[in-house]
């Protein structure tokens, strides 16, 4: 198909799309440099069609963070607090069933759960929780932890990575959510994350968790102290380790949020931004089959534009957010599967609502 564009770096780029050839760091960095938003949107939606037809999944899933207590207290987290400080919690085992057993009529397919590192919690506490929330829900799947946690309880339990992650499995834990790296880059880490696992100690970890047979996702934080190139880095990073693995379901870019974190005096992310963080996934994650427009983050609205934009999956219900709204997000906190469905329609795409592994799924569970 012919398609004129008005950055005419998107010509070559467009015809080594339909030559399915790899995109170079070259390519994107005109990615994000390009101010032919259409243009560049036209190319993702392109691959995205070629993928998913007019397909658009989301899932009927759950968040629960147990914690937010955290000794790493990164510089760009709003949702850490120190043991004592206003605000501070964590939930026993029976309150997080007490949670669940609140809502056991709504159709949940997945648990979602990330925490802070809380070094009054002890490696049982994980078995626990993951046992517990298997024997409530034993047909919703758990994703759970990401690497940074996997690090942590390593290390809690005196236990290689590869028995702490066996160890976890067989209590439970059957996909992990995939944040935690940030940008995969030292001066990133070193400003902003400094006493929070690296890259390579990230990349060791997600490689190790694939070859046990996890899935994953992948995530990249975006809107604060990065350069276009260590975006563009990042992503190859993981679709480096895609091609090693194959361990990867979905990539999800996810949109800085500065209030209460020490870089508040950082201005949001722009739509603009958000899309072409959107289209740079599709285009340049050549090896993953799913992106996600986190609609938490970037708003329902705009999720809906993402679905034209490289986007094929909405994420899904959550029923409580807690982490980006204590970034001043403002966002819905929950969808339910009526909104979630009415978003992908009135985007001109066709709902389809999935398990964890991108199976669709009917009705009630
Ligand atoms: S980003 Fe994660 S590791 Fe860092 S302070 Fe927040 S909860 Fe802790």
């Amino acid at each position: 198909m012919q398609i004129s564009f008005i950055d005419e770096r998107l010509e070559d780029l467009y015809l080594k799309v339909l030559k399915n050839s790899r995109l170079s760091r070259e390519d994107g960095i005109i990615i994000y440099e390009t101010h032919d938003l259409i243009g560049l949107g036209r190319i993702a939606n392109h691959v995205r069609k070629a993928l998913h037809g007019n397909r658009a999944f989301y899932i009927y899933n759950e968040h629960l963070n147990y914690t937010n207590i955290c000794k790493n207290r990164c510089r760009f987290c709003a949702y850490a607090k120190d043991k004592g400080q206003e605000g501070a919690y964590v939930f026993s085992i029976e309150e997080i069933e007490k949670r669940l057993m609140t809502h056991m009529d709504e159709p949940v397919k997945e648990l979602h759960i990330v925490g802070g590192l809380n070094e009054d919690l002890k490696f049982d506490y994980y078995i626990d929780l993951l046992k517990t929330i298997r024997r409530i829900r034993p047909h919703a799947t758990i994703k759970a932890f990401t690497c940074v946690e996997i690090d942590y309880l390593s290390t809690l339990a005196g236990l290689s990575l590869e028995e702490t992650i066996k160890r976890l499995k067989e209590a439970g834990l059957a996909m992990m959510p995939g944040g935690g790296a940030e940008v995969l880059n030292k001066r990133i880490q070193e400003e902003l994350f400094p006493r929070k696992i690296g890259h390579e100690r990230w990349l060791e970890i997600v490689k190790a968790v694939h070859k046990a047979g996890i899935k994953t996702n992948a995530t990249m934080l975006y809107g604060h102290i990065e350069t276009l190139e260590e975006r563009v880095d990042h992503l190859i990073s993981l679709r480096e380790v895609q091609d090693e693995t194959g361990g990867f379901s979905a990539f999800i870019p996810l949109a800085f949020h500065s209030e209460n974190t020490e870089l508040s005096h950082l201005p949001p992310t722009t739509a603009v931004d958000d899309l072409k963080n959107v289209a740079a996934a599709r285009l340049m994650l050549d090896n993953f089959e799913h992106i996600k427009a986190y609609w938490v983050m970037i708003g329902e609205s705009l999720a809906q534009v993402a679905l034209s934009f490289g986007a094929d999956d909405l994420d899904g219900t959550i029923m409580e957010e807690r982490i980006t709204h204590t970034a001043g997000a403002k966002s819905a906190k929950g969808l339910t599967r009526n909104q979630m469905e009415d978003l992908i329609l009135t985007a001109g795409f066709d709902p389809v609502e999935r398990d964890s592994f991108y199976n669709p799924v009917n009705g009630l569970a």
